[in-house]
């Protein structure tokens, strides 16, 4: 893990991010006229923490609400660093933070990392106090900042839209320059895929994705078309009845190699077979 936390403008002013731990999630801020809001916290509390201090130290602004774009621990563990605010999540991802089944697998999660992870220390499950059906508005003087859920990755996945700036924090929607994680028990990559193009039709100019660097919206439809081909692949195997171990997903993203490739195909194979 890197254990230095820069703050990276998005923009001029008020939407901030910081991309240095690719594996663990960005962590981003928006800045309004009277308070600030965050965006995800890392897998690492340390993080979180530091992240915290350089935005209030730097803006001499409160911070007033967590956003969680969804419920994985990349985007949620560090969460005790704001403990303090309202932390604000789609009802989905409250169910998700509270169901058996995808529970237990965070719970797992936490605990393998706090064993054998020394950066892991005080990382923690926090719920959310606030949560929406699918959209929620925060208003400060005439600024406003869009929480819509939107499914996808994960059933609660969320993006957060700041229209003043055309900035959008899409959450595991996207990863840049690393394979995407797409083998969540309630990810649907369909509605990923629309949600993508609906977002594609949107007045935004900057992308901040889930992990990895800023994106230029122009940037967007590589991915599209990466899911899009992702899909055919598995669509088509299973229309031929061909093993899984036969096709050869797309080669798209730098880290070719990563673990997270065999288990999209696995899972997205698994998702339309279900569906024949
Ligand atoms: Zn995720």
């Amino acid at each position: 893990m890197e254990n230095d936390i820069e703050l990276e403008f998005v923009t001029d002013y008020h939407c901030i991010v910081n991309t240095n731990n690719i594996r663990s999630g960005n962590i981003g801020a928006i800045l309004l006229h009277n308070f600030a809001c965050i965006i995800d916290t890392t897998t690492y509390l340390i993080t979180a923490k530091k992240f915290r201090e350089k935005i209030e130290k730097k803006f001499k602004l409160p911070i007033k609400f967590l956003i969680y774009t969804h419920y994985h621990g990349d985007h949620i563990f560090g969460a005790s660093a704001f403990r303090d605010l309202a932390i604000i999540s789609s009802k989905q991802t409250l169910r998700n933070l509270t169901s058996v089944e995808t529970l237990k697998s965070i719970e797992e999660w936490k605990n393998n990392l706090i064993k054998e992870d020394s950066f892991a220390k005080g990382i923690e499950i926090v719920l959310p106090s606030i949560c929406f059906l699918d959209k929620l508005l925060i208003k400060d003087e005439g600024l406003e900042i869009e929480i819509n859920h939107c499914g996808g990755h994960t059933s609660g996945s969320t993006y957060v839209y700041f229209p003043k700036e055309k900035v959008i924090y899409t959450g595991d929607l996207i990863f840049e320059d690393i394979y995407p994680y797409a083998g969540d028990p309630t990810c649907n990559p369909d509605v990923w895929i629309t949600q993508l193009e609906k977002i594609q039709n949107m007045d935004i100019e900057k992308i901040v994705p889930g992990h990895g660097p800023i994106l230029e919206k122009r940037e967007l439809n590589k991915h599209i078309i990466f899911f899009k081909s992702l899909r055919a692949l598995v669509r088509e195997a299973i229309r031929k009845n061909l093993p899984i171990d036969t096709m050869i997903p797309p080669d798209f993203f730098e880290f070719e190699a990563d673990i997270w490739k065999p288990i999209a195909v696995e899972y997205w194979y698994n998702f339309y077979r279900r569906q024949k």
